[in-house]
């Protein structure tokens, strides 16, 4: 392929010109737990290193071809899938992370990554929780162990977007690793090289896949990274190039040990998925648009929350950033005298679940569901109030969505 062709001919074309088999469109899928083979010295190569299949564990080739795929679209040098994108996380964590060691994190993150990151402080790791939309903040939490930096590119549910170009400046600067958690963007918003991170990781659960059929996750290695100044990886795994040391580390620790595997059924499905991932975001970004927009003047409405907005703190660094796109997630809180269950229920097109970056527009109550566990005090400190709802907005019709919300939102209680 050539390396000229746009972001969407890549993806729709890499599978059919990656290897050849019968002309097929799309890789194989292969369910094959061992691999077999005829020589015991080609065996005895692939155990020691040389690249090939011998217990799926660690990959197929149906999930190297997935891998391929992400690769190519973060512009990275290498990728490890995972079944979920919490697998991923944990990955990360637990194999470049050691017991002595601090890690510096956004405060806004997922829910479920603010409960790992607290299991991690159970073994050991120390963990400062920082406004990271401001890079001052993040610069004073730093000590002497600090060894990563963890944020998310757009924030769920408030959609707050760190400083990320300084914070990668601020990282390659210290040899800190920099994590950015690309999920709600995407490379196709954000490419994580660009503001020097160091690993991304992306749920392909959500926009990647996009139909809510099939869960993943990945960890890319953008190749910004010195991986001999880090001072974790172990002396097994320091040899051969060392711009593969980080992520030899991570699967073989990460997938081989920990063994959260992507299966090559999810693997096709999200390969399949992610082909229309471009148009798909555009419909969709374009949708939370609109509704952010029709939102933010209606009088039952408290406030909105979308960077594509000029009130949105981010709403410059988001241009900058992301372009003309300002993605799919939208947080809206409605005035206090409405009861925000009897407002879902009278939602149709809307539908009441949780999950993100699908290609059908879900809503949920955040403080009573996903932010339940966590308590009145750490959701203050969020900013997530009790009549927040997030929007994942989907590829529906525009008219579709503005008029459920405005019925619902419109009869008088
Ligand atoms: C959903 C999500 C995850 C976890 O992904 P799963 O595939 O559901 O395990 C991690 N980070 C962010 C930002 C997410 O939205």
């Amino acid at each position: 392929m050539t390396t000229e062709s746009g972001f969407t001919t890549a993806l729709v074309h890499r599978d059919r010109r990656r290897t050849h088999s019968f002309g097929a469109v799309h890789q194989p899928v292969y369910p094959s737990v061992e691999y077999a083979f005829t020589d015991a010295r080609e065996l005895t190569a692939v155990f020691q290193g040389k690249a090939g299949y011998t217990y799926s564990r660690q990959g197929t080739p149906t999930t190297s071809a997935l891998e391929d795929k992400l690769t190519h679209m973060e512009g990275g040098i290498a990728t490890v899938s995972f079944a979920t994108g919490m697998a991923a996380l944990s990955a990360v964590f637990f194999t470049l992370l050691k017991a002595g060691d601090h890690i510096v994190s956004s405060h806004h993150i997922f829910g479920n990554t603010n409960s790992l990151l607290g299991t991690l402080a159970d073994f050991g790791v120390s963990v400062s929780f920082v406004d990271a939309t401001h890079v001052e903040a993040v610069e004073s939490a730093l000590q002497e162990n600090t060894r990563m930096v963890f944020v998310e590119s757009l924030a769920n549910p408030g959609t707050q977007i760190p400083d990320m170009a300084r914070i990668g400046r601020l990282c390659n600067d210290r040899n800190i690793l920099f994590v950015l958690d690309g999920t709600l963007t995407t490379a196709w918003l954000l490419k994580g090289q660009t503001v020097g991170a160091a690993l991304v990781v992306n749920s392909l659960s959500k926009l990647f896949g996009g139909h809510g059929n099939a869960l993943g996750g990945a960890v890319t290695d953008t190749g910004c990274f010195n991986w001999e100044k880090y001072p974790n990886i172990s002396a097994s795994y320091r040899n051969g190039d060392p711009r593969g040391w980080g992520l030899k580390q991570v699967k073989k620790k990460g997938l081989r040990d920990m063994g959260g595997t992507l299966s090559s059924d999810a693997a096709h499905r999200l390969a399949a998925g992610v082909e229309t991932l471009p148009l798909r975001m555009a419909q969709a970004c374009h949708n939370a648009l609109s509704l952010a927009r029709t939102l933010q003047d209606h009088p039952r409405v408290q406030a909105v929350r979308y960077p594509g907005l000029l009130s949105h703190p981010q709403h410059e660094r988001a241009k900058t950033l992301f372009g003309s796109h300002f993605g799919t997630l939208l947080a809206v809180e409605l005035q206090q005298d409405i009861d925000v269950f009897d407002f879902l229920n009278r939602l149709d097109v809307f539908a009441l679940a949780t999950h993100l970056g699908d290609n059908r527009t879900l809503v949920l109550p955040v403080a009573h569901t996903i932010y339940h566990e966590m308590g009145a005090a750490r959701r203050q400190e969020m900013g997530i109030a009790d009549n927040l709802l997030r929007i994942s907005v989907g590829i529906e019709d525009t008219r579709d969505l503005l008029d459920d919300f405005s019925q619902a939102l419109d009869i008088s209680e």
